[in-house]
């Protein structure tokens, strides 16, 4: 029995195949530049039948979905009235929840037979407290208009969480834990005995830490600055946030290994970049120790957690002082506990794997074995 998660963006769809008891993978890929998901889901139909796979006959299919609102708190089976539901959150992520529902639509259509499951990125945040997630503007905006924070990368968070109890030998429970998503979105989350607390992303995954091009929290008085003195639209002023701010707009790259090599070779501007970019991290390290002391660990993922020894010394270096102490060799060499003995708070690097917590997520609700 094979179990294929779908992750369909405006343009494209990636996906993986699994073997559904052992979860291994038997194929992926990534089919681009398509001009509708029905078109996609032929190109793969195609490309499944290497492995004499029939995608007509897929039992089950797992869809990403980025936003699941207040409504979604755990995967769910999509039937025409999910999807119906899942339609009416659309405002709150007008970049990503539409191509998620083509998606849906098209896979339904291709695998008639198969249980479609939506995984939502938001879900695993919501058990964030009223107190966290409500923003200090009047309460009937929240109720209007659904402004509120909901937090994204549950999918990953929820996935290091669970490796980093394994790797600790400690239950997911009864552990308290920092984790940091560091890629070209960046996220950090309080997970105390398992459950998400906090976020940094908000409403939106523009707020919270600098990002590839993103610029994460500025003073909102910023925008309104800009519509009033610039004359910016806010077409204008979301492309700026989101497209042309964070690494690029400082360093002019968002690749984490070109501002590294620039910044190495003398470009002021890329080393500005990595201190400021480095320099947020550590506050929300910070910040995150405050709301749950005491915590086990801090884990670092994504590409650039993963991969960057760099940035996360430079998050880590100088915190003796709450207790967090680096090895430097350990880290250069990536490996798995970064921390020296003398640490009282463990440091971890923890690849990340979404396609595979979807999969756990949606053998869980099939209760497949
Ligand atoms: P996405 O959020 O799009 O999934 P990734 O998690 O793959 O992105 O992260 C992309 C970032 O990781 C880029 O900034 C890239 O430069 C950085 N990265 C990947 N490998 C390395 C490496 N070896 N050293 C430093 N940065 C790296």
């Amino acid at each position: 029995m094979s179990l294929l998660i779908i992750n369909a963006g405006s343009s494209s769809i990636k996906y993986t195949l699994f073997e559904s008891k052992t979860l291994r993978v038997i194929d992926h890929g990534l089919i681009e530049e398509i001009s509708d998901h029905h078109e996609g889901f032929e190109v793969m139909r195609t490309q499944l039948q290497i492995h004499n796979i029939d995608i007509t006959q897929i039992e089950a299919i797992g869809h990403r979905v980025v936003h699941g609102g207040e409504r979604f708190h755990e995967p769910t089976l999509i039937d025409d009235e999910l999807l119906e539901e899942i339609k009416v959150l659309s405002p709150l992520a007008p970049l990503h929840n539409p191509a998620n529902i083509e998606g849906i639509v098209a896979a339904r259509k291709i695998a008639p037979l198969a249980f479609h499951i939506a995984v939502f990125d938001t879900a695993f945040h919501q058990s964030i407290p009223e107190y966290a997630y409500l923003y200090p503007i009047p309460t009937r905006v929240y109720e209007s208009y659904h402004v509120r924070r909901y937090g994204f990368h549950g999918i990953s968070h929820r996935y290091v969480a669970s490796q980093a109890a394994k790797a600790l030998h400690i239950p997911s429970e009864s552990l308290n834990l920092i984790t940091f998503h560091i890629g070209n979105g960046v996220s950090a989350c309080a997970i105390r005995k398992g459950k998400s607390i906090d976020t940094t992303m908000g409403m939106t995954p523009l707020e919270g830490l600098m990002m590839g091009s993103r610029s994460g929290s500025i003073d909102p008085g910023i925008i309104t600055y800009l519509m009033r003195q610039a004359s910016m639209s806010p077409d204008q002023i979301d492309a700026m946030l989101n497209k042309q701010s964070g690494l690029t707009g400082i360093a002019g790259s968002n690749d984490m290994r070109i501002i590294i090599d620039a910044a190495d070779g003398g470009d002021n501007h890329a080393q500005l970049a990595l201190e400021m970019f480095a320099y947020r991290l550590k506050k929300q390290l910070g910040a995150y120790m405050a709301i749950m002391s005491p915590v086990d660990a801090v884990v670092f993922t994504g590409g650039i957690g993963e991969h960057s020894a760099r940035i996360r010394a430079m998050i880590c270096t100088g915190l003796e002082h709450i207790g967090i102490l680096l090895d430097e060799t350990k880290n250069n060499a990536h490996e798995t506990m970064i921390h020296d003995e003398y640490s009282a708070l463990d440091l971890l690097v923890i690849p990340t794997d979404e396609e595979l917590q979807i999969a756990l997520e949606v053998k869980e609700v099939l209760q497949l074995r």
